[in-house]
């Protein structure tokens, strides 16, 4: 098949969150597009635990909705009607006591839980839309041809639909959005100089549920607060637990693969639970944690880096997942996909050279991918660890402090925090610069503070010699 039309053509492999953002995003700049796609039509599949969502829900944050935003205003808009913003974190301690931590935004701002397959069918519905789109589901990438030389490149793909046909597709450029085990990354590393490498992180995750407050009666669907993202952060493994819109909630247990492998039936499963997450215990139910266990797959993290993103003849691209699978602990997995999408958009703007574009894109967005990469490994300890403890809490709240009142026009300070999931505007590998910089400062600061403790101290002791000396 020859699938040019009277526009320069594009295919685009991966019909998840990034790579319908991005097909959506060719289109509207009149590209033509065709999406490809391994599974069936998700909107054609009612059973839920056969779609093979990675997750039910996930939050969305402002580089997020920016990039949405610049590739449709109506679509994001009516996303964020479906949205659950979370305005912080609520800790639930081994006793089942809740305490509302600190909140995410200085000034009230949220995340938003979002059910991923609602966003992803919301996406599609839009590219039905596009007269210069096209989705084929049911079709497996197989092979890359020609990356290298400066003929148009091929990609192979069997039809599972057809009788498993394989079947040839040439584009003038193609875009690999297939996820964190991507054959299209693998196919770029067969035929280009792309490095990967890929990090299996010591833990799984276990996706539970909390269903709604049936109750009649009830003032509200939800059983625990609805705006916040809550956690039982129990050091080495923790459960988390974000809101749906019909008052349920997803819950998902982390751990090392050694306490879920050390735990060998059902009922050692839910002994360990109630132990542990006592509230949450009562609130998923012993029997659904029981089906849980025995049925529910137990998902795998890993972290995968590749550099360059584009390939020689600079006609086939990188993004999402497939470039940079992070662990799921800062929030922006999707996030920083979706503003793949928008960075490579811009260039594109720029230097309106699609090849170019794509060349200049490696070198723009690297820093950036593991800079979050990085920061996303981290803050698993953060989150299971270090929100319990009293040195934290304190430097959390100076961190705050000081930024709610050094806010000029010529000095600011900014939580860490804040620059990742608010501040679109400062690219991931700028915000870890500035915060090394503020916590240089606030090392200063602790210094001086204890500094000036100490002479204070000494001062007095050395006034009270003098008097007893005196006397
Ligand atoms: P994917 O969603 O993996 O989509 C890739 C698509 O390509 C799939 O549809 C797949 O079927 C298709 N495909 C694969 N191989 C082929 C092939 N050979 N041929 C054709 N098609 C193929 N991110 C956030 O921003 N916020 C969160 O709160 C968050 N929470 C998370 C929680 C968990 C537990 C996990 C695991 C991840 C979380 N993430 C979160 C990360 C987020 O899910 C991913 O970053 C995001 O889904 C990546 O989207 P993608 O389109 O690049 O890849």
């Amino acid at each position: 098949h020859d699938s040019s039309s009277q526009g320069e053509t594009v295919g685009i492999v991966g019909a998840g969150l990034v790579g319908c953002l991005a097909a959506l995003a060719f289109a509207k700049k009149g590209y033509s597009v065709t999406l490809f796609e391994l599974r069936s039509d998700p909107r054609t599949v009612k059973d839920r635990s056969q779609k093979n969502l990675r997750s039910i829900n996930l939050a969305i944050s402002n580089r997020g909705i920016r990039a949405m935003k610049y590739v449709d205003e109506e679509i994001t808009d009516r996303v964020l009607e479906y949205i659950v913003p979370m305005k912080g974190r609520m800790i639930h301690d081994l006793t089942g006591t809740k305490q509302e931590s600190q909140l995410y935004g200085l000034y009230g701002e949220c995340i938003n839980s979002i059910d991923r397959g609602f966003l992803n069918e919301c996406l599609l519905n839009e590219l039905d839309m596009q007269e210069n789109v096209r989705v084929l589901f049911d079709h497996k990438l197989i092979r890359l041809n020609d990356i290298t030389t400066e003929v148009k490149p091929s990609m192979v793909f069997l039809d599972s639909k057809q009788h498993n046909e394989f079947k040839t597709f040439k584009f003038d450029y193609i875009v690999g959005a297939d996820g964190a085990h991507s054959q299209f990354r693998y196919q770029m590393s067969r035929f280009s100089r792309l490095n990967y490498s890929q990090n299996y992180v010591d833990m799984q995750y276990l996706e539970l549920y909390i269903p709604p407050n049936e109750d009649p009666e009830a003032v509200s669907r939800f059983h625990i607060n609805p705006n916040h993202l809550h956690i039982w952060p129990r050091h080495n493994y923790m459960l988390i637990a974000l809101a749906n819109k019909d008052g349920s909630f997803t819950s998902t247990f982390f751990s090392p693969w050694s306490v879920i492998e050390s735990l060998k039936t059902s009922e050692e499963f839910l002994t360990f639970f109630q132990e542990n997450f006592p509230d949450a215990y009562d609130l998923i139910g012993e029997e659904a944690l029981a089906t849980a266990y025995e049925k529910n797959p137990r998902g795998s993290l890993m972290q995968v880096s590749a550099y360059p993103y584009h390939s020689p003849n600079g006609r086939a691209i990188l993004i999402g997942d497939a470039a940079h699978s992070m662990v799921p602990f800062y929030g922006q997995g999707m996030n920083c996909g979706f503003e793949d999408v928008r960075v490579l958009m811009e260039l594109i703007e720029e230097t309106e050279d699609i090849q170019a574009a794509f060349i200049k894109y490696s070198d723009v967005r690297k820093k950036d991918l593991d800079a979050i990469c990085k920061l996303a490994l981290e803050n698993f300890y953060e989150m299971s660890t270090k929100v319990t403890s009293i040195g934290y809490l304190i430097k959390k709240n100076l961190d705050y402090t000081l930024a709610k009142y050094c806010n000029g026009k010529y000095f600011q300070w900014l939580p860490l925090y804040t620059m990742i999931s608010f501040r679109d505007d400062i690219p991931y590998h700028e915000a870890v610069e500035i915060e090394a910089r503020q916590q240089k400062t606030l090392t200063g600061i602790n210094y001086a503070v204890a500094g000036a403790a100490i002479v204070g101290v000494v001062t007095k002791l050395l006034q009270l010699y003098s008097k007893l000396n005196k006397k």
